[in-house]
């Protein structure tokens, strides 16, 4: 079996088909193994639990992983049976990411400068302890960061927008680029396949 193919994405939908998350090949399996969702034939939409799934007939071209017995195709696309089978993970913290958190947003005077004007502010200053994560990093214009430096928000005057967090969970943006895989045009809003065909 090979473990690069395992480690490969898997497109979850819900179980009203829309997708919501991206999980190796191989959590994939194990979800459709213990019944949390069902594979999808990607050509015809067909829908298979592991029993039918594993008795498809594979071609040799075709992504396939090898038990004791048997060719078993990728499940590209599964489905959930029920709601919340899969746990919600932590956004990773970037740069990239933070921007889309605070929407290019400066978030001590709300302005919207150009993105190399904008730098990554630890809200608690690293000299005092302060941790690089969602709970302690927001965008800063130039201005903004010059004024507040190694100190505390109230200790210059400023306030936040609003108390930095993790974003909601939206891993399909986890998904590095040239890692999507074509089969999952189809299920993927309008919105998202731009990221998609990159
Ligand atoms: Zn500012």
């Amino acid at each position: 079996m090979s473990s690069s193919a395992l480690s490969q994405p898997t497109l979850v939908l819900n179980r009203s088909w829309f997708a919501i998350a991206t999980t190796s090949v191989r959590h994939a399996l194990v979800l459709v193994y213990t019944g949390a969702a069902k594979a999808i034939r990607t050509d015809t939409f067909e829908v298979h639990g592991f029993e039918s799934w594993a008795r498809l007939e594979v071609r040799v071209d075709e992504p396939h992983v090898c038990s004791v017995d048997a060719r078993i195709p990728i499940p590209e696309v599964v489905v959930l049976q029920r709601f919340n089978s899969v746990p919600r993970q932590r956004v990773a913290f970037s740069r990239r990411n933070l921007t889309r958190r605070d929407r290019n947003l400066c978030q001590y005077c709300g302005r919207r400068p150009r993105d190399s004007e904008l730098s990554i502010d630890h809200v608690l200053p690293r000299s005092r302890g302060g941790s690089t994560s969602w709970e302690n990093c927001v965008l800063a214009c130039a201005p903004c960061n010059r004024r507040k430096a190694d100190r505390l928000p109230r200790e210059v005057g400023l306030k936040l927008l609003k108390k930095p967090a993790q974003p909601p969970w939206s891993p399909i943006h986890e998904v590095p680029l040239g890692r999507v895989r074509p089969s999952w045009e189809r299920f993927l809003p309008a919105s998202e396949r731009g990221a998609a065909g990159a």
